[in-house]
């Protein structure tokens, strides 16, 4: 985007239209007015900036409380049941998390604590606690924490992964003995659609524009007009868009550890050691995929023997047992999936660190695939959660997890941290160098 004198004469008129800094590319442009159900994307990376979505915040609290029941019958309630001699055997997702932990796999059972109880716990109590008090004509205290908790929060919880993790597994015990879904798993279901619709209506750009308050309106216009013959980044006018909350905002010259005017986060340009960190969680998590692609994940001891599984087998089990379509799935999500993460941030890092300005935009879509995909495979953990606390039948048959699994749970959340320390904006920097 370039500055000629039809946009200074639309930077005159800032009180009407405001200045936004692109999250992956840094380019800075002008939010227009959207139509309803409308999306702007940046004109040089193809993000997706934002959604013109009705505001309707009481829509968003009616959902959300109606996810906090849902989740609390899904958590009293067994997920899964299973017929064993006459008995019925069954367990609630958190008394699977337990006994996970009882075998000493408590790495796994926090893993599967946080991502399906924690998390989605803390979501649903930081959007009922922003939303109640102006439902009820007041406001919150400190929303502006509980915003930035929010955002922190939002990519751990993994409710849809844990409902086709539950499928899985129903279908893996279906050849053990006549499997009973429990009521939970209507519930997580019901509470997986609510949230998603509840997301949908409370976006974070709305709730900082009415819950952040007064500390919205600063003036950042002012220096962009000064590089009219490059192209207008955010740090090229010197503009630093909050990791936190989004704001753009010009922080005083020579201002040592400046901060966020809307939240008071500490600002940075980039993401503090961005490279750094993205290379350091992909080499731990490409060293951890290896014992997670060959140790055992899952140990079955039946009175015959003992017999283990690896992620490899566990497919090809599926797949010789006719299910063929979660035989795939689960390959894509536990074998393609982290295979092709630890390759693409590898790619991006690489390239990133060599300052190359080829098909900058293609890789901001590979980063922007990596960050969305990612969390599925966490599907294998889920399916191994929920057979080791169902198939407990003392000599006769029981399963444990493996110490492949454990590597394996350590390979997700590894490249989980890597997207997240990976600042696409990095890429586009490169392409600016390049091009003066
Ligand atoms: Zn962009
Ligand atoms: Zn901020």
């Amino acid at each position: 985007m370039r500055y000629g004198s039809s946009a200074r004469q639309r930077m005159s008129k800032m009180n009407e239209a405001k200045l936004i800094a692109c999250h992956e590319c840094d380019l800075l442009q002008w939010e227009t007015a959207l139509t309803d159900g409308g999306t702007a994307r940046c004109q040089r990376c193809g993000a997706t900036l934002y959604r013109s979505l009705p505001a309707t915040f009481d829509r968003a609290l009616a959902l959300t409380v109606a996810a906090a029941i849902l989740f609390a019958i899904a958590n009293c309630f067994p997920v899964v049941g299973l017929w064993v001699n006459g008995t019925l055997v069954n367990t609630t997702l958190f008394g699977a998390a337990s006994s996970l932990y009882a075998d000493g796999m408590w790495a796994i059972a926090g893993l599967v604590f946080v991502t399906t109880i924690l998390m989605p716990a803390l979501n649903i109590a930081a959007v009922i606690y922003l939303l109640l008090p102006l439902q009820l004509g007041g406001f919150p205290q400190k929303p502006e924490i509980v915003l930035r908790v929010l955002r922190h929060i939002a990519p751990w919880g993994m409710i849809e992964v844990l409902m086709l993790g539950l499928l899985v597994a129903l279908v893996k015990l279906q050849h053990i003995a006549s499997v009973v879904p429990g009521v939970a798993i209507w519930a997580f279901g019901a509470v997986m659609v609510l949230l998603a619709a509840a997301a949908v209506t409370f976006n974070p750009r709305d709730s900082w524009a009415r819950i952040g308050g007064v500390r919205n309106n600063t003036d950042v216009s002012y220096g962009v007009a000064a590089s009219s013959s490059t192209t207008a980044t955010g740090a090229r006018a010197g503009l630093f868009t909050c990791h936190h909350c989004d704001l753009l905002s010009k922080p005083p010259a020579h201002a040592h550890g400046a901060s966020c005017p809307r939240c008071n986060a500490s600002l940075h340009l980039r993401k503090p050691d961005s490279l750094k960190r993205t290379w350091a969680f992909t080499f731990a998590a490409m060293i951890l995929y290896i014992p997670a692609a060959l140790l055992p994940i899952m140990v079955t001891s039946t009175l015959f023997g003992a017999q283990s599984d690896t992620i490899i087998s566990g497919v090809v089990y599926l797949w010789t047992t006719g299910s063929w379509s979660l035989a795939v799935i689960v390959f894509i999500a536990s074998v393609v999936v982290p295979m092709l993460k630890i390759l693409s941030l590898t790619y991006l890092a690489w390239s990133t660190q060599l300052r190359s300005a080829l098909i900058p935009r293609e890789r901001t879509r590979i980063y922007r695939i990596v960050e969305f995909v990612g969390r599925w495979s966490m599907l294998d953990i889920y399916v191994i959660t929920i057979l080791v606390a169902l198939v407990q039948f003392g000599s006769v048959a029981s399963i444990e997890a493996g110490p492949g699994a454990i590597a394996f749970g350590a390979v997700v959340v590894l490249t989980m941290f890597a997207a997240l320390s990976f600042d696409p904006r990095l890429i586009w920097d490169a392409v600016e160098l390049e091009r003066e």
